[in-house]
């Protein structure tokens, strides 16, 4: 597990850290990977600086452009689930703040982003340049169609919630692979995990959530 020293800050969210972790782990987080990452990923890097206070609540929090960083119980939520399978090259659809991404780098192999409006995924690139995260390669896009080129993808994590599966991504799942996604309507959305195996596509529901929508094509 790589650490990052940052410094006086770094001293104090340590121990903020220390405690937001002990939360998920009473949560029901089980998964000590997860919880090491969480441990290690300094997430008041990826707030705004007005909000920094925060960002060891179990909270969403703004971003800007009407986008949220998600909570941390969700994203530890996705996480644990995406992580039983393979995990040798991830797809993350929705960069945001780029924080669920920081945590895939600590525990996957190659991590690809794809994120829809420009200045949150150039904020984003900033954070792991600062952080020194090498296994990251994230572009701008609709993350609708996915990333082909660098498919299939042994997990793929949607960070924003669609109202049905997009086809052309559950394609780029490579056989042996997991999807976790958030899916249906504002209000009605439950997150789902789908195995792809030799067989075919198979489904299970792991609990209701709240996502921001994810939204066709990039934003003009
Ligand atoms: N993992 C992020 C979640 C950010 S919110 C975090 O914790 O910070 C969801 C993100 O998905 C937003 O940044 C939004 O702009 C992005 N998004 C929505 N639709 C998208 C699309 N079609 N392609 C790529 N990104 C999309």
């Amino acid at each position: 597990m790589k650490s990052y020293d940052l410094d006086g800050i770094g001293m104090t969210s340590a121990r903020s850290r220390t405690r937001l972790v002990n939360q998920l782990e009473r949560n029901g987080i089980a998964h000590q990977e997860v919880l090491d990452a969480f441990a290690a990923v300094p997430r008041h890097i990826f707030v705004e600086e007005a909000m920094a206070h925060l960002a060891y609540q179990d909270r969403a929090l703004p971003i800007g452009h009407g986008q949220t960083i998600s909570q941390p119980f969700t994203v530890a939520v996705m996480t644990e689930a995406l992580l039983e399978t393979r995990r040798d090259s991830v797809l993350e659809v929705g960069t945001g703040s780029g924080f669920q991404t920081a945590l895939l780098a600590q525990l996957c192999g190659k991590v690809f982003t794809v994120e829809r409006v420009k200045p949150l995924l150039d904020r984003a690139r900033r954070r792991f340049e600062a952080l020194k995260i090498r296994n990251v390669h994230s572009q701008l896009g609709d993350g609708y169609n996915g990333w082909p080129e660098k498919g299939p993808f042994s997990g793929i994590l949607i960070t924003a919630a669609p109202r049905a599966v997009p086809q052309v991504l559950l394609e780029q799942l490579d056989v042996g692979g997991r999807m976790v996604v958030p899916v249906g309507a504002d209000g009605n959305q439950r997150l789902k995990v789908i195995d792809r195996t030799d067989q075919g596509y198979g489904e299970r529901v792991v609990d209701a959530v709240r996502f921001v929508p994810l939204v066709k094509g990039l934003r003009t």
